[in-house]
C-alpha cells in the first residue's frame, strides 16, 4: 500500500469518537486502559488492535521455549502482584494479562483485528482521525479521537529481521526466522542452524535441543549473558512468612531494581570487572578448557546491549551436554546443504534459524498527517522519548532497555492521566510540546546515542526515528532511576508544554 492509497480510501459508514484512543493491546495498552480507566473513570476510550487477541509480543512469537528475558515481578504491572517465578513463559504472561482484563472490565474497551493504517490531525476540530480495516472482514472503520496513546511497540509484528546473504535461495532445507516461526515445523532428529546468539537462541536453543540430532549456534561476535537460578529467595522469604502477596509485588521490585540500578552503574564506572564477572558466570557452566574467550567475551562494554538472564543456565548445559555447539565466524555464503563460512568450513544443516532480529517500525507503519501535511517522525524532536515537536496530543510508550518495559509503561500512563487532568482543569483541547528560547541551538542528534546502547535494530533504523538534544528533556535517557522520579514531577506549566 502507497502513503497515498493509505490515505484515500472508501469513506467508512459511521465514525466514533472517543476522548483517547490507545493503539494496541500489548502489555503497554493494556496497562493504559487500566490507569485510563482508574484514574479516570469518566474517560471514553478505545483499543485497537491489528491482532485477533492481546499480548502483542508475547501472542504473536511461538517459537519453542518463548519466555521473557527480563523478571516479572518488574516486567508486570505497578499494580498486579506477579506470584509465579520470575522468568515466565509467554503463556503465563498473557495469563496475567488476561487477568489484568477481567478483573478490571476491560475487554469491552479493546476492539481486535482493527489495523490502523492512517492517523491524522486537525487543528480546526482539535482532533485526530484515524482509519483502520477491520482485518477479519475487510471493512473500513473511523474513529476519531481527542488524544493518540501510542502503545504498537517498536518492531514490525508481521515480519523479522534477515540479512540478505549471497546463494540463500540454494539452500535445499526450510529458512525460518523466530518471529514467523511455522507451527508445524518438524525439527525432531533434525541437524540444526540457529544464526545469532542474542535473547531469542537463549530461549529456542535449550527447547529444542533435546529433540534435534545437534543444534549449532553460528554468531558473528559473542553476547553477554547472566545465568542464574529462576527463583527469588527475597519473594519465597516473604510468602514463607505469609506477608501479602501485594506488599511481597512491591518489596521485591524495589529489591531487584535497587541491585539492577548498582549492576547498572558498575558498567559505566567499572566495565572490565562486571565483564570479568559476566564471563565467569559462564564459565561455570561451560568448564576451564571451553573456548570462552572466542565464543563468550563480547568486544562491546557490559549493557550495550541488551543482557540476557538465562534461567539455571540452560543453554549452557545444552553445549556442556554436546547437543549444542557454538561457532563463531563470518558467513561467505549459503550452500545447498548449509552455510559456507569465512574461514572455508562448511555448517550442515537440514533447518536454519534466522534468529537476526527485528525490523524497527516508527509508529506502528501509520501514516500520519497533521493538517494535511504528511509527517516524517524523523523531522522532530522528542519531549523525554515520549512526545515529539509540532504532533499534538499524542504520546508514545517507549520502554526501557536495561530496566523492564513495563516500569515506563506505568510511569508515562501516570503521565498522561495527569496531562489529561491538567488540560481539563485549564479547558485545553490542545497541547504540544515546543523547543524553549534556550533550546534553539540546541545540536539535534540520532534518537539514540550508540556509545550507549546500540542494538542492530535501532543502528539499521535510527535515521527514521525523531530526533532527540543534548538535554535530559529532549532525549530518552532510558534511565528508570531518574525517571522514576522526574517524570511524576513534570511541570504541567513549564515553557516546554503549550495549551490551547
Ligand atoms: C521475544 C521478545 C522477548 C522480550 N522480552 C522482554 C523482557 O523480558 N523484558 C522486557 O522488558 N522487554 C522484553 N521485550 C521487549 C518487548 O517487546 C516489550 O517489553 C513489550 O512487550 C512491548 O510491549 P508493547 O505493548 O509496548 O508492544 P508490543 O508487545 O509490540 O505490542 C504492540 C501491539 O500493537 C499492535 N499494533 C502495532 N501497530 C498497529 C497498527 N498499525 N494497528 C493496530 N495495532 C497495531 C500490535 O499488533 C501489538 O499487539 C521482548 C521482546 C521480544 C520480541
Amino acid at each position: 500500500m502507497t502513503a497515498t492509497d493509505a490515505l484515500v480510501r472508501p469513506e467508512p459508514a459511521i465514525t466514533e469518537h472517543f476522548d483517547v484512543l490507545i493503539v494496541g493491546a500489548g502489555i503497554s495498552g493494556v496497562g493504559g486502559a487500566y490507569h485510563l480507566s482508574t484514574q479516570r473513570p469518566g474517560t471514553s476510550f478505545v483499543v485497537l488492535e491489528g491482532l485477533d487477541s492481546f499480548g502483542g509480543t508475547w501472542w504473536m512469537h511461538r517459537y519453542p521455549g518463548i519466555r521473557s528475558d527480563s523478571d516479572l515481578h518488574t516486567f508486570g504491572y505497578r499494580f498486579k502482584p506477579w506470584v509465579g517465578a520470575p522468568i515466565a513463559t509467554a503463556e503465563e504472561i498473557l495469563k496475567y494479562m488476561g487477568d489484568v482484563i477481567e478483573e478490571n472490565d476491560l475487554a469491552r474497551h479493546i476492539r481486535y483485528n482493527h489495523r490502523i493504517a492512517s492517523a491524522r490531525w486537525s487543528s480546526e476540530d482539535n482532533r485526530w482521525t484515524i482509519d483502520a480495516t477491520d482485518t477479519a472482514t475487510g471493512e473500513a472503520r473511523r474513529f476519531t479521537a481527542g488524544f493518540l496513546w501510542m502503545c504498537q511497540g517498536y518492531y514490525r509484528h508481521s515480519e523479522g529481521y534477515t540479512p540478505e546473504w549471497p546463494d540463500m535461495d540454494k539452500f535445499e532445507g526450510q529458512i525460518v526466522h523466530p518471529q514467523t516461526w511455522p507451527e508445524d515445523l518438524d525439527y525432531k532428529g533434525k541437524n540444526v542452524l540457529v544464526i545469532g546468539s542474542g535473547a531469542t537462541t537463549a530461549t529456542v536453543v535449550p527447547a529444542i535441543a533435546a529433540d534435534c540430532a545437534h543444534v549449532t549456534v553460528l554468531q558473528r561476535s559473542p553476547t553477554y549473558f547472566i545465568p542464574g537460578r529462576n527463583r527469588n529467595d527475597l519473594a519465597e522469604t516473604l510468602r514463607e512468612l505469609d506477608i501479602d502477596e501485594a506488599w511481597i509485588h512491591e518489596i521485591v521490585r524495589r529489591k531487584i531494581l535497587h541491585d539492577q540500578a548498582i549492576f547498572t552503574r558498575r558498567t559505566f564506572e567499572e566495565p572490565e570487572v562486571v565483564r570479568r564477572e559476566l564471563i565467569a558466570g559462564v564459565r561455570q557452566f561451560l568448564g576451564p578448557d571451553y573456548d570462552i574467550e572466542t565464543h563468550f567475551t563480547p568486544k562491546y562494554r557490559p549493557w550495550q546491549q541488551r543482557v540476557a538472564f538465562v534461567p539455571d543456565g540452560d543453554i549452557f548445559k545444552g553445549i556442556a551436554s554436546g547437543k549444542a555447539s557454538m561457532v563463531t565466524d563470518e558467513i561467505d555464503c549459503f550452500t545447498p546443504r548449509g552455510i559456507l563460512l569465512k574461514s572455508g568450513e562448511e555448517l550442515q544443516a537440514d533447518i536454519i534459524v534466522t534468529a537476526t532480529g527485528f525490523n524497527l517500525s516508527v509508529m506502528g507503519d501509520i501514516q500520519f498527517q497533521i493538517d494535511g501535511k504528511p509527517l516524517d517522525f524523523a523531522d522532530t524532536v522528542t519531549y523525554r522519548g515520549m512526545m515529539f515537536t509540532g504532533v499534538p496530543n499524542m504520546l508514545w510508550v517507549f520502554g526501557y532497555f536495561r530496566a523492564s518495559w513495563t516500569l515506563r509503561a506505568d510511569l508515562l500512563a501516570d503521565f498522561v492521566c495527569r496531562l489529561l487532568n491538567h488540560m481539563d482543569a485549564k479547558c485545553a483541547k490542545r497541547v504540544d510540546v515546543t523547543l524553549r528560547p534556550e533550546d534553539k541551538d540546541m545540536e539535534l542528534l540520532p534518537w539514540m546515542d550508540s556509545n550507549n546502547f546500540n542494538p542492530g535494530y535501532l543502528m539499521r533504523s535510527m535515521h527514521l526515528l525523531p530526533k532527540r538534544g543534548d538535554k535530559p528533556e529532549w532525549q530518552h535517557t532510558q534511565d528508570y532511576w531518574r525517571e522514576k522520579d522526574e517524570i511524576p514531577a513534570i511541570d504541567l506549566d513549564g515553557p516546554e508544554f503549550i495549551y490551547s
